[in-house]
């Protein structure tokens, strides 16, 4: 794999026509990683051109050839799978474990599956009465703008690309700043494939600059961001402008519930893996536990120890869980948010500094941190972290836990740890989520939807609805008596 980094415009890889770059910087050590584009508005105007000239053409395409493309996209991640995890690993700081089973399977597998079920995508008829047969068609929406985060940097953009281009669309793609890079070498593959020009437009460069201008270019028909919640209101009032549709995948601050007759070992397997994997920085994090006062110590004593166990270090040692966080300013934020939890009179648990070791020295370490017996108003119930610090509150009854859960801004999951399945439905019915997990935290696969409510968006991620965020559905009358009747008459 070459270590250049170019943009894809209209099938061509090419450089900001300034030749600024950004650096991409390996948080686990301060190394640069790669140099990526810097556009502006030059770029941002050229993808718009290709991306909507190229539209009429790709919308037409049959979707068993888009599909073709689709296929030779997946084999070939495949072939890369291991270069490019660690691509991954290096410009985010995501563990090696991770980005190799899951990112890098769900990157091909996902072009596969939209390959398939987008294929399987109708429209419907209605009778409207004797006189007019009707039916919807599904049309695509043009241009839309993908813009993504740092996260899960490749599978976020993925999982946009997808339905959108098998739904006819075109697109411009924007990564995050701070890791573009994995979603820049998608361009090369795009290529490589044989998609047409213009159908695919990848830009790196700032959210402020590029991110807005993409946003309110006109021929940009409709936006998907997953991002922060802040960032998404600003979108929303920019693309408001236009009346133009905004789907949204925001932040979150996700309850996770212990009932007392809770399985306690997997409660805690499940409390470790839903708050620290991938160092904390998912927007699906358990990051606030509620817990039955008759259990509450039991939980903390094991997922205390549990927690002490996780080998924080090297992201790219298979052995690693939790490697650095995305970057220094993240890490200043994240340690912040710790600061103000100490003040605030929230019990310190485990962590709470920066882990000590020759591994960890030179990058943004954040040491798995816990916070007990926290007042569920405070900021650290409240607000999204984004790192290896979680909150724990008391709660004595379940309508009290709900209540707690759903005192938030946020509503995008939610996890139940009870052997009582039916109690456990009747609190997923009353908490104000788009996911809630039985026994579970964090599990994702791309069949199943994924997106939340309140301020962590309302569209819908994965799944066959996502394809529904890529497609207008036109509703045509055919008249089945000859003009000028209409299938009201008669009727009033
Ligand atoms: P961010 O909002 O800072 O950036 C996301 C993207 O938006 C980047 O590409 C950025 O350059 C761009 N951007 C920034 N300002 C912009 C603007 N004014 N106009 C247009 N684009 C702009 O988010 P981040 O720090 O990269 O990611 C972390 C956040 O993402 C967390 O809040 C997390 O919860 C959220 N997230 C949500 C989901 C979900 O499915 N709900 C998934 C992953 C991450």
């Amino acid at each position: 794999m070459s270590s250049e980094y170019r943009v894809l415009i209209d099938g061509e890889l090419c450089e900001a026509s300034t030749k600024e770059t950004m650096e991409v910087v390996n948080p686990a050590n301060g190394k640069v990683v790669g140099l990526a584009p810097k556009c502006g508005s030059v770029e941002v105007e050229r993808a718009a051109e290709a991306a909507y000239k190229a539209a009429p053409a790709w919308a037409e395409v049959s979707p068993t050839d888009k599909a073709a493309l689709f296929f030779k996209m997946a084999e070939l991640l495949r072939k890369h799978r291991e270069e490019w995890a660690k691509l991954e690993t290096m410009q985010y700081g995501g563990p090696i474990f991770k980005t190799f089973n899951f990112d890098m399977t769900f990157d091909a597998a996902h072009f596969e599956f939209m390959a398939g079920v987008a294929r399987a995508m109708t429209g419907k008829t209605w009778m409207a009465g004797p006189q007019a047969m009707t039916m919807t068609i599904r049309q695509p929406l043009g241009v839309v703008g993908l813009i993504t985060p740092w996260n899960f940097p490749l599978v976020t953009a993925i999982s946009k690309i997808t339905p959108a281009l098998m739904m006819g669309n075109t697109a411009i793609v924007k990564p995050a700043s701070c890791a573009p890079l994995t979603v820049l070498k998608l361009g090369e593959l795009a290529v490589e494939a044989g998609f047409p020009p213009g159908v695919l437009n990848i830009l790196s460069g700032p959210g402020s600059s590029v991110g807005e201008a993409i946003v309110k270019h006109p021929h940009v028909a409709k936006v998907n961001f997953t991002g922060d919640s802040e960032t998404g209101k600003r979108i929303l009032a920019l693309a408001s402008a236009a009346v133009k549709p905004v789907a949204c995948e925001l932040g979150g601050k996700n309850a996770f519930i212990v009932m007392p007759d809770a399985d306690m070992k997997g409660t805690v397997e499940g409390a470790v893996w839903g708050g620290f994997f991938n160092s904390g920085q998912n927007c699906g994090a358990s990051s606030r536990y509620l817990v039955h006062e008759k259990v509450y110590d039991e939980f903390v004593e094991k997922f205390v120890a549990a927690a002490k166990l996780l080998r924080v270090g090297d992201p790219l040692n298979p052995e690693t869980m939790i490697g650095p966080v995305a970057y220094k300013g993240h890490r200043d934020n994240i340690e912040r948010f710790v600061a103000r939890a100490k003040q605030s009179g929230a019990k310190l648990l485990l962590g709470g500094e920066r882990p000590n070791t020759p591994e960890t020295k030179d990058g943004c370490f954040v040491a798995p941190t816990i916070f007990g017996d926290c007042d569920p108003k405070s900021e650290i119930m409240q607000e999204e972290v984004f790192g290896p610090v979680v909150a724990l509150a008391r709660f004595k009854t379940a309508e009290e836990a709900v209540a707690i859960a759903n005192d938030s801004r946020f509503g995008l999951c939610a996890s139940i740890w009870t052997k009582d399945i039916r109690q456990g439905l009747v609190m997923t019915k009353q908490l104000k989520v788009g996911t809630v997990w039985l026994n579970q935290h964090l599990s994702i696969v791309f069949e199943c939807p994924w997106g939340g409510c309140k301020e962590s968006g309302h569209s819908k991620e994965n799944s066959i609805l996502a394809l529904d965020e890529y497609s207008m559905m036109k509703n045509v009358w055919i008249d089945l008596v000859g003009t000028p009747a209409t299938p009201w008459q008669g009727r009033f």
